[in-house]
């Protein structure tokens, strides 16, 4: 009866750790000029963002990125606190002749590694590394209906060697559903046929129930977002929204568009997979490779 040690509390001595910690969850947005990048970021974090200095607000006369930048929020649920860095690009693919157009973008993502990488050798390392790794590239497509511009597939298929790619049809609210749902299904095509591998992945470690919701996630992808900085008035409520010429769309409404899906995603399921995946994948490869070059 007296068997009882109490190491099962270890849960609640991590979480405990953890929370004093915080959390740190480290975004990029890429694509084109004007596919509402800033303010699909502003309508997931929307009610947390409002007041913090650095948002990107709506009317700023000039608000378009012209370099990589970052953007650092703390935002606190529940006593949880995430540390959010937003890093906004330049609009790639804007030029007449995009070579190499993605190569800053690659660059910044591999740097975080290496700064990360560095921390780590140093004789003295800290205890706690700040994380400057990319956990999740916003890979944002052009609603034009039909596929992929190639500079996309070239693009996508770099980005997703180094980093978990989530890919969003921009704008949807321009298709009608059947529109967007052929759209998603021809996407999903071009990426198989390319080899193009986003985020999520499989892993030995997952189970049953996991493996089915990263399959159900497959199936949906590429989310097909809306995005609005702003409240419409639907049956008599404020609700964020945009109107357009067929009227207005909710964009929290799932049967309107898929931003809530997109969110859940990234911030319900998969936010410790989006972390671990970086962590174990894309920095591992980065690092093997490094110190394998160092050897030689
Ligand atoms: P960025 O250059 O990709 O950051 O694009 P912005 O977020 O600055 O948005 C460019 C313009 O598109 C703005 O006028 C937005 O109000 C508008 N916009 C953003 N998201 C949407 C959307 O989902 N649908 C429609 N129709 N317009 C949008
Ligand atoms: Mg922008």
């Amino acid at each position: 009866a007296n068997a009882y040690v109490g190491f099962d509390t270890i849960t609640n001595q991590i979480e405990h750790k953890l929370l004093k910690r915080g959390f740190q969850f480290n975004v990029i947005v890429v694509g084109q000029t004007g596919l509402g990048k800033s303010t699909l970021i502003n309508t997931i974090f929307a009610s947390h963002l409002i007041d913090s200095k650095g948002r990107f607000t709506a009317d700023e006369p000039v608000r378009q990125t012209t370099e990589i930048q970052a953007v650092s929020h703390v935002i606190v649920e529940n006593g949880v606190k995430l540390r959010l860095n937003i890093v906004d690009t330049p609009g790639y693919g804007d030029q007449i002749n995009n070579e190499g157009c993605w190569d800053p973008i690659i660059k910044y993502i591999k740097d975080q590694h290496s700064a990360y990488l560095r921390k780590e050798l140093t004789a003295m390392r800290d205890r706690y590394i700040q994380d400057t790794r990319i956990h999740c590239c916003l890979f944002f497509i052009n609603p034009t209906g039909h596929s992929l511009r190639p500079i996309d597939t070239i693009v996508m298929k770099k980005l997703s060697e180094v980093v978990n790619v989530v890919p969003v049809i921009a704008k949807s609210d321009s298709l009608t559903i059947d529109e967007r749902d052929q759209f998603k299904a021809k996407i999903r095509e071009e990426l198989a046929y390319n080899n193009i591998r986003v985020f999520p992945f499989d892993t030995d470690e997952n189970d049953e129930e996991e493996v089915q919701i990263n399959e159900t996630i497959r199936e949906m992808i590429p989310f097909a977002v809306v995005g609005s900085e702003s409240n419409v008035i639907i049956d008599g409520k404020s609700v964020r929204g945009r109107k357009n010429r067929w009227g207005v769309v909710n964009v929290e409404d799932e049967t309107h568009c898929e931003f809530v899906n997109l969110r859940n995603f990234l911030t319900r399921s998969h936010l410790q997979d989006l972390i671990e995946t970086t962590a174990q994948i894309h920095y591992e490869a980065f690092r093997s490779k490094q110190l394998l070059a160092l050897k030689e």
